[in-house]
């Protein structure tokens, strides 16, 4: 098949992503358009020179480097409606490229912090926004909150604090991002811990730059229910069993840890061998922003270089339904039984 009609029909296919960072899906326009209406500083207005600061364009592939695509952002939001826009937008791009259901991951400090709103305002306010694209669009969201590794555990705690009181209403997940190798997750486990009393489900960012040791750590000492990247288990025996074992989903993003410089080549990235040894695995962005992607470009990807066919797909998507923290799995469930099995129950069917 071209390209061109492989691109169409993976664009119509209904998909499913659980690993996006609201952060890293701001449309570059958007930006350059709240900035010059807010007065906001940016090193530059002109459009192609923005996107080499935001987007990864032809430098080495590098971790940290991916990471500083962020930092422009970091110290942007001027008020309640660019927040509110971005989030819109980031919802809307989404259920454009046929994404019906979407954990939509952020740190409410990222937005909160710069003018200094307070992070439950902050929280609303994106909820609002989700909730008013839903209107318009046939796609569910739900928001994950994210804890970053670098900004300490004080920070991380006043987060969780608001997290836990608003969970089950608001925030259903926890995950926990930033620079593996430098910050090491295990501070951060009694946080974890409090999230998971509160009913909210758990994923961690794990052997993406960092070593298969951390998925196990993510396992066995965080109780995740699911890992953020996890490509580094392919090193090592015992962290497949163990992820086997407890069938722990593993949201990949293969573009991304291309971007990050973690797996050389989309042929060389391990989704397809811990698929075919049995280990639950889904497909996703990451960031579609940062990296210049769709969820649709990653499925195009997972065929031509990847070796998955259309079956394998819908086997991806139904693993990632069974693992999503949806308050109400059951009712998502049927929802996609009519999409992908003409009504029929789904279930993660094993190859
Ligand atoms: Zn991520």
């Amino acid at each position: 098949m071209v390209i061109k009609d492989l691109h169409k029909k993976m664009k119509e296919f209904p998909k499913v992503d659980l690993h996006r960072h609201l952060e890293g899906s701001i449309r570059v326009e958007s930006f350059l358009d709240i900035a010059r209406k807010e007065k906001v500083k940016l090193p530059t207005y002109d459009l192609e020179a923005f996107r080499r600061l935001v987007q990864v364009n032809d430098e080495p592939p590098d971790f940290i480097n991916f990471l500083n695509k962020f930092k422009v952002a970091r110290g942007f939001y001027p008020n309640r409606n660019s927040i509110e826009r971005v989030a819109y937008e980031a919802v809307e791009d989404a259920a454009r490229d046929n994404v019906k259901y979407l954990e939509l991951r952020y740190s409410p400090t990222h937005f909160a912090s710069v003018q200094r709103f307070p992070e439950e305002e902050v929280i609303r306010w994106v909820q609002g926004a989700f909730e008013r694209a839903m209107g318009n669009y046939d796609i569910e969201v739900i928001p994950v909150l994210t804890i970053s590794r670098n900004y300490g555990i004080e920070l991380a705690e006043h987060t969780v604090n608001i997290a836990v009181k608003l969970a089950g209403k608001y925030f259903f997940g926890l995950d926990l991002a930033g620079d593996e190798i430098n910050y090491p997750a295990k501070p951060m486990a009694p946080l974890f811990r409090r999230a998971q009393d509160a009913g909210m489900g758990l994923t961690l960012h794990a052997g993406e730059a960092g070593g298969p040791e951390n998925i196990i750590e993510a396992v066995e000492k965080f109780g995740c229910d699911r890992i953020g990247h996890g490509v580094q288990a392919a090193k090592s025996e015992q962290a497949m069993t163990i992820l086997k074992k407890t069938q722990t989903l593993l949201e990949m993003c293969p573009t991304s840890n291309i971007h990050t410089g973690v797996v050389r080549s989309l042929k060389a990235h391990p989704l397809k061998m811990f698929y075919e040894r049995g280990l639950s695995v889904s497909l996703n962005t990451d960031d579609p922003m940062v990296s210049n992607i769709t969820l649709t470009d990653e499925y195009v990807n997972a065929v031509t270089k990847m070796g998955f066919n259309e079956d394998d797909l819908k086997k991806l998507n139904i693993m990632a339904i069974e693992h999503c923290f949806h308050p109400n799995k059951e009712t998502l469930k049927k929802k996609f039984a009519k999409i992908w099995n003409k009504g029929k129950e789904i279930k993660a069917t094993r190859v």
